[in-house]
């Protein structure tokens, strides 16, 4: 008979590799799926394969999508004159909860030539003008600085959200009124 709890644990393991969760939540949550509810855990690890295996990058801005386009690039309601520059697919998120924007996005995934160059057809399709909702900071002033020379030939209106936001918090750990009134105030750059 086997008596160890390796199964079990392996769970847990598995777990605590997550963001935020450390040890204890882990045995908890791991502890509540096998002994007290098997369905949700069962739910739980239907919805986690079936998202894994469905979700990719939206082909035009970067954000999570189930399709090529997702639902926002698809939306042809939204205003495509204007994009809003973020640092991660989860600030699309956070943005489009709260109702925040009604323009497109594009996730700034790093500086190289293939982002910029995706950037650049972008706003080949009408963008007139471009706010930068980044983590307010030294190096993404220089960020700011470095798209918009690449930009330059395109005549541009760039703004980046200032007020409310202190330096160096990223989007995700701001209050709504905060970021709204970021986005409201945004400054010229
Ligand atoms: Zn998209």
């Amino acid at each position: 008979m086997n008596r160890s709890l390796d199964k079990f644990n392996r769970l847990v393991d598995a777990l605590q590799e997550l963001p935020t969760i450390g040890k204890k939540s882990a045995t908890r949550l791991a502890y509540h799926m096998v002994m007290n509810d098997s369905f949700i855990g069962m739910k739980i690890s239907h919805a986690i394969e079936d998202a894994l295996g469905t979700l990719k990058k939206c082909v035009n801005c970067g954000g999570m999508s189930e399709d090529e386009l997702c639902f926002i690039c698809s939306d042809e309601q939204r205003d495509e004159r204007v994009i809003c520059i973020v640092e991660n697919a989860k600030d699309i998120l956070l943005l489009e909860e709260n109702r925040l924007f009604d323009g497109r996005y594009f996730v700034l995934n790093s500086l190289d030539d293939t982002t910029i160059i995706q950037l650049e057809s972008t706003i080949k399709q009408g963008v007139k003008e471009i706010i930068f909702a980044l983590t307010p900071s030294i190096s993404n002033d220089a960020v700011i600085l470095f798209i918009e020379e690449k930009l330059i030939s395109y005549q541009l209106n760039f703004s980046k959200i200032a007020q409310g936001v202190p330096t160096g918090v990223s989007l995700e750990n701001i209050d709504l009124l905060s970021l709204t009134r970021a986005l409201e105030d945004r400054v010229r750059v």
